[in-house]
């Protein structure tokens, strides 16, 4: 439907049924109107030609025609060129003009609008003139009852026959066009369907993401994350000239915890611990699980006499903290390392190894 050969080549048909069904309508009143008047031979001739060849001729020159749509433009103009002549050349009898010229008029408005109309009247008359020229003027307007009859017949049905195609028309192009609302609708739904896709797949991003830097027993940050925030802390801290401290705590005797109330429960020592460390935290702190059962505490801006503070008190808190699990109730201790810039390390590589000696010191010192 959408091809435009196609579309002209279903124009051209449709015009071809109309001109046809035309000039056949109007052969009859004229036929009827010529045969007691004995025009003689060449008129008849003419009238075979006219009505009987002259539409298929029409037909075959669009359908050849590289421009079909043009040349069934042009096409309008010769009927009504010829028509104007026939009205004039038989002295334009009332009926059978009328019928002529409205369906002119019918005709151009169809294919041209208002300057359709006035083309098809310029073509009329001119063809009216031409006849006049070559006939004679002569006005003899009376038409017999027949001819009137079928005069007015043929206009009846031309004009039916014109308004249902045109409704056939309308039709076509309102389904057309609720064909079209129909798939700009779906195409809408899923335009809409596809963005929300998208927004999924965002979030899923994110949230791998967001996953990828998390610890799945614990939901704290793991050593992943630091790997990036620890050098970027650090710079932030230097460039402020404040300090940047670091906690890092190991579970006493693990082992044994494992050892004496199973892995499940141990799993839910750390859980508890991990919960225990991010509560006493501050906004800024990282809290992260950097091992089995090691987690570390990034404390930007932290001097180190608070810092100690806060690793007794976390201590006194592990201390104070019985972790339930079924019947079980276990108890378990820290030990913890602190270690800051610029005083133990200048680099966060270097702030990690001594927090880590430290805790290795404590360790050795009794734990706790
Ligand atoms: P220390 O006081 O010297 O730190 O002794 P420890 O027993 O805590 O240290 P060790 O390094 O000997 O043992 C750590 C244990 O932690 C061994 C390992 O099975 C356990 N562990 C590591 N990760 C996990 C975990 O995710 N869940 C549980 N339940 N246990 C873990
Ligand atoms: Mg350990
Ligand atoms: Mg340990």
């Amino acid at each position: 439907m959408t091809d435009p050969a196609r579309q002209y080549r279903r124009v051209v048909n449709g015009r071809y049924r109309i001109r046809m069904l035309a000039f056949a309508l109007a052969c009859v009143p004229i036929g009827l109107h010529i045969w007691p008047r004995a025009y003689g031979l060449g008129i008849w001739a003419l009238f075979v030609v006219q009505f009987l060849i002259y539409p298929h001729l029409l037909y075959w020159r669009s359908r050849t025609a590289k421009d079909p749509k043009r040349s069934e433009a042009s096409n309008v103009i010769i009927d009504s060129v010829a028509l104007g002549a026939w009205a004039a050349g038989l002295g334009f009898p009332l009926w059978i003009s009328v019928g002529l010229f409205l369906t002119i008029l019918v005709n151009h408005a169809l294919t041209g609008g208002l300057q359709g109309i006035l083309l098809g009247l310029m073509a009329f008359a001119s063809g009216a003139l031409a006849s006049t020229a070559l006939v004679a003027f002569h006005v003899s307007t009376d038409t017999d009852g027949l001819v009137t009859l079928f005069s007015i017949i043929a206009l009846a049905v031309y004009l039916s026959l014109i308004g249902i195609e045109s409704f056939r028309y309308a039709q076509q192009l309102h389904q057309v066009q609720s064909t079209l609302d129909r798939q700009k609708m779906t195409l809408e739904e899923a335009n809409a369907a596809l963005h929300n896709q998208i927004q999924k797949i965002d979030d899923l991003r994110e949230k791998l993401r967001e996953q990828a830097n998390r610890d799945s027993l614990t939901g704290l940050f793991n050593r992943r994350y630091l790997e990036g925030t620890l050098e970027r802390e650090r710079a932030r801290c230097r460039r402020e000239g404040a300090p940047l401290t670091m906690l890092m705590i190991d579970v006493d005797h693990f082992k044994m915890v494992n050892d004496d109330y199973g892995h499940q429960a141990g799993d839910e020592v750390l859980r508890v611990l991990g919960k225990l460390l991010l509560e006493n935290a501050r906004t800024e702190d990282i809290v992260c699980r950097y091992g089995g059962e090691e987690f570390l505490l990034v404390l930007p801006k932290m001097p180190l006499d608070i810092a100690l503070d806060r690793a007794a008190q976390l201590l006194k808190f592990v201390q104070e903290t019985s972790v339930s699990y079924g019947e079980m109730r276990i108890r378990t201790t820290v030990s913890i390392g602190v270690a800051t810039t610029p005083a133990h390390a200048d680099s966060a590589e270097a702030l990690l190894k001594c927090a880590d000696k430290a805790l290795y010191q404590a360790k050795a010192r009794g734990r706790n």
